[in-house]
């Protein structure tokens, strides 16, 4: 289906992550996923690990390895960069930050139009809506803020997705991101060239 289309080019979203934050020098190797933080997953990497409300619509972002394989995360000063050229759209309060949204001029031929979410961040000062943005340009910063003890650590959450441009503005959010008349969500991981590992479904992430 027409929809599901990827965008032509790559994002060097990750690259771009990796200079701005100084990770090559810390050590990076690759990313790494609990099964629970990736596009569609069931299950949660948090607390008891149970079922999610509905399938992830994205991918959580926060853990990486060295080259000896050891487990690191991102700490609460990483700087988020912007998938692609664009406009900031709509900021909004979600339970462990903010969300930014990003709309970007790619089209799918069908009405609906490429668009990236940034959940539980700390936007940047001179984002607002409206403000125009190159791919990689620093929008958001992780959020200071804990979650529950039970909740997930600070991470960034990432949505791609094609968005209906009658309904964008109006409907989109967290919630409505599931109605395929609004969204075709996307795997952010199809649009980034990254090295990557998942995670054993039994292993701690206490200790990282
Ligand atoms: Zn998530």
């Amino acid at each position: 289906m027409a929809g599901h289309r990827y965008p032509a080019k790559k994002t060097n979203f990750s690259e771009r992550l990796l200079e701005c934050n100084g990770l090559r020098e810390a050590g990076f190797d690759r990313w790494a996923f609990h099964p629970g933080m990736l596009f569609r997953a069931r299950e949660k990497w948090w607390g008891d690990r149970g079922t999610r409300p509905s399938p992830h619509e994205g991918i959580d972002l926060c853990l990486y390895t060295n080259e000896p394989g050891h487990l690191l995360k991102l700490d609460e000063s990483t700087r988020i960069p912007v998938m692609f050229d664009g406009e900031v759209t709509k900021i909004e309060k979600d339970y462990l930050g903010q969300s930014v949204y990003v709309s970007h001029g790619t089209d799918d031929g069908h009405g609906r139009r490429l668009w990236t979410m940034y959940g539980h961040m700390r936007p940047s000062d001179h984002i607002k809506p409206g403000e125009r943005v190159r791919q990689g340009d620093i929008i958001a910063s992780l959020t200071e803020k804990r979650g529950k003890t039970t909740g997930p650590r600070p991470h960034l959450h990432l949505t791609m997705a094609w968005v209906s441009q009658e309904r964008a503005f109006r409907e989109l959010n967290w919630e409505t991101l599931h109605d395929p008349g609004i969204a075709i969500l996307l795997d952010p991981l199809n649009a980034m060239d990254c090295p990557y590992r998942i995670l054993d479904p039994d292993a701690s992430l206490e200790s990282c």
